[in-house]
């Protein structure tokens, strides 16, 4: 009830997205891995991750009802996918990451790894690290680094929609794509530790099994005066 930065700081939790009308209590962490889930898509997505980690079964994708709000309420990056025109070219010149024709002839890319590569270079990455990202996308195509699951290239307000990711959080060199829900899911958890909390929560709904708590490494909350001093900073 105290620290604040613990990740088992008691905090209120919409159980509705966005819905001030219904709150219940849960601990920091929980409540980032819930994200802007409902609390049956909540679990849904907890035991298909479980099921995928587990038994190797294919993720199912679900409508879900609250994302795109969320991310219209909580929008940063703000970057539309732009179309340009695409003019007639030789089909022998092909995009560096995806061998697909590219779009214009000055460009490696085409418009969609160009459009990726973009929003890439915009981040600031270093160059190692989004050659590492190529180097990943031209041996398995867009699929998420955590499930394999396909990635939404176009909709930025999609759950499924591509995004960036540190394997190691706030390690800059270890740079993965993953997909924005998985993203918000994985949060400041390490691989191996977000998986080990998608088995606790996945027996927890199941078995009734207990929940075991075990510090996660990198996680990371500030203060709200620390945010405020930083928001200042920044
Ligand atoms: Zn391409």
């Amino acid at each position: 009830m105290d620290d604040t930065k613990s990740p088992w700081y008691c905090v209120f939790d919409h159980l509705i997205p966005l819905d001030p009308r219904t709150i219940v209590l849960t601990s920091a962490l929980i409540n980032t891995i819930k994200s802007a889930l409902s609390e049956d898509e909540f679990w849904y997505m907890i035991e298909q991750l479980d099921d995928f980690k587990r038994k190797g079964k294919k993720i199912k994708k679900i409508n879900l009802a609250h994302w795109r709000q969320h991310v219209f309420a909580s929008k940063k990056e703000g970057l539309p996918y732009k179309k340009r025109p695409i003019w007639p070219h030789p089909q022998d010149k092909k995009c560096d990451i995806c061998g697909r024709p590219v779009f214009s002839l000055q460009s490696k890319y085409c418009l969609r790894c160009s459009h990726f590569n973009w929003r890439m270079e915009h981040k600031g990455f270093s160059p190692e690290a989004m050659e590492a990202v190529r180097e990943y996308l031209r041996a398995n195509g867009y699929v998420c680094a955590l499930t394999g699951l396909p990635l939404e290239m176009k909709d930025d307000r999609s759950p499924w929609y591509c995004v960036f990711d540190y394997l190691v959080p706030g390690d800059r060199s270890s740079l993965i794509v993953t997909c924005a829900l998985f993203c918000e899911m994985k949060s400041d958890l390490t691989i191996e530790e977000f998986w080990y909390y998608i088995r606790q929560l996945a027996d927890h709904k199941r078995y009734g099994t207990p929940f075991r708590k075990r510090t996660p490494h990198h996680w990371c909350r500030l203060t709200a005066q620390e945010l405020r001093m930083k928001n200042l900073r920044d």
